[in-house]
């Protein structure tokens, strides 16, 4: 049996973003997930755009949190060491009907109080990123819209938080929720039984389960898909700047992103489905995706594709933030609606909801000694000769080169599983140090990635995963 102050369900962008402003306080809090490791669902597989969301509907409880929340992630990614790429967005028309639409786009950008988006002519656009469509006609120029390393965003925060005392269960299922006179307090999960005063539903997708478990549940999610292409760093034809389409009623359209890893993303579709399992990419989903995208620069290299992949957007219905502080379960906090916009939002999210929980009686009192700073593994690919040198000669083993595509060292893959909450698969050690990010996808450093798990865990190699589930990467026959 374990016991804490508050649960958090879900350790994604918004459930992780929770439990680390909780641990400024002195209140012990435990984040589980059903995955075997933080990062989330959606949260891993979006465009990661942190933005300034222009394209919101002016005043509703979505675009206050954006708002609110886009401005806190200068200073969280210089604490947490997460690069962020401050390229600016670029939305362009490429049509009369297109163009026709900018007007109301800017008068929504400022009703939403974004007022450095602006209009940008033709040339100036063409000057801007010349390898946009040559007929486009102008746009619309947000110059704050920035992209993010999602993994790192999420795992940094993580790390930090545990550094302030927060507890992590992975691999652990919420299965029921009991309440005694009302009142949250025992938690059924698939690792054992949880006593808590409080639960704060962060289960993106799983949402509507859990708030089922306390009778709070007048809504229902469902996945909207969005399949996407990761071309390879050397693409020819790149781009600097976030390139958006004019956005439609149901989608943002599709995207053109720079990495700040160097890669560029395309995509996505939005698909709306029933199985919350479907995380299969589609051939004509990726020729949608393909034959917009060249719309806003034709000249992309498609077959520069080294993976494509699939997200989940956690669609509520009826759609928008909510984020409940429920009466009728005392201590039951859900948060659900966070579609689209909730990596941009976590972290406004999480202030918004901690102050709705203090204003419902939750006592908080600031803990002596939080460590706000966190350092990020350095990584040997950026490093100068001389910082290289420095390396090896502090540890050898950032002598010791395993992933060739990304020149990913051993040094940092040990890193990356001793750290707090720590890769304990082969997929979290990629998005931890990128081994296996590369042109090969893995095929020549997943062996040794397996192999250095195993060593660093102390357990067999069969025991080691790609990921959660029964994803065993060595198959043991008698
Ligand atoms: C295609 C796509 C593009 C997007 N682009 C952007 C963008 O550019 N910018 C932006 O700001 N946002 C974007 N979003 C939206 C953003 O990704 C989501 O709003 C955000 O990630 C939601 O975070 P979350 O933590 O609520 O959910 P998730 O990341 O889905 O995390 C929920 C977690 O809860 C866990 N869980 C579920 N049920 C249970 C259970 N019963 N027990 C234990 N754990 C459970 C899951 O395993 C998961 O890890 C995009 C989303 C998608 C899919």
């Amino acid at each position: 049996m374990y016991n804490t102050d508050i649960l958090v369900v879900g350790a994604g962008a918004v459930g992780i973003a929770i439990a680390r402003e909780l641990s400024k306080f002195n209140i012990d809090v435990m984040v589980v997930d059903k995955k075997d490791d933080v990062g989330g669902d959606a949260s891993k597989s979006c465009s990661s755009c942190i933005s300034t969301e222009f394209t919101l509907t002016p005043g509703t409880l979505e675009s206050k949190i954006c708002q609110c929340s886009r401005p806190l992630f200068d200073q969280l990614c210089r604490d947490l060491d997460v690069p962020l790429n401050y390229c600016g967005s670029i939305t362009p028309a490429v049509n009369q009907e297109q163009f026709e639409k900018i007007p109301s786009i800017l008068k929504k950008a400022f009703d939403n109080g974004v007022y450095d988006v602006e209009y940008r002519s033709k040339e100036e656009l063409l000057e801007m990123e010349p390898n946009l469509n040559p007929e486009v006609l102008g746009g619309v120029y947000s110059p704050r819209d920035t992209q993010i390393n999602q993994f790192l965003l999420v795992v940094a925060q993580a790390e930090n938080a545990a550094e302030n005392g927060v507890e992590f269960l992975l691999d652990c299922k919420v299965e029921g929720i009991e309440l005694e006179q009302g009142r949250v307090s025992l938690v059924r999960t698939t690792k054992g039984d949880i006593r808590t005063k409080y639960i704060v539903n962060a289960a993106g997708l799983g949402n509507d389960e859990i708030a089922g478990m306390v009778g709070e549940c007048d809504y229902t999610v469902h996945p909207r898909k969005g399949q996407f292409y990761v071309l390879e760093k050397d693409t020819p034809v790149k781009v600097s700047h976030i390139i958006l389409s004019i956005p439609l009623p149901q989608t943002r359209g599709k995207l053109i992103i720079p990495t700040v890893d160097g890669n560029i993303l395309v995509g996505p579709t939005a698909e709306d489905l029933y199985d919350k399992d479907d995380k299969k990419t589609t051939k004509e989903g990726l020729k949608e995706v393909e034959r917009e995208a060249r719309m806003l620069v034709p000249g992309l290299h498609m077959e520069d594709t080294i993976t494509q992949f699939v997200g989940l957007r956690p669609a509520r219905e009826p759609e928008g933030y909510n984020i409940l502080v429920s009466e009728k379960a005392r201590g039951y906090v859900g948060i659900s609606g966070v579609r689209s916009s909730g990596l941009t939002g976590s972290l406004g999210i999480a202030k918004y909801t901690i102050q709705m929980m203090r204003e419902a009686g939750l006592t908080l009192e600031r803990k002596k000694g939080f460590k706000a700073t966190r350092k990020g593994i350095v990584n040997f690919s950026k490093a100068s000769d001389e910082e290289r040198d420095r390396l090896i000669a502090e540890d050898p083993l950032y002598g010791h080169v395993i992933c060739r595509c990304e020149t990913v060292t051993e040094s940092e893959i040990v890193q990356a599983i001793r750290r707090p909450v720590g890769a304990r698969t082969v997929d979290a050690v990629k998005r931890r140090v990128r081994a296996g990010m590369g042109r090969c996808q893995g095929g020549f450093c997943g062996p040794q990635v397996l192999e250095i798990l195993a060593r660093e865990l102390g357990v067999d190699a069969e025991e080691i995963r790609k990921r959660d589930g029964v994803s065993y990467m060595l198959r043991h026959e008698k």
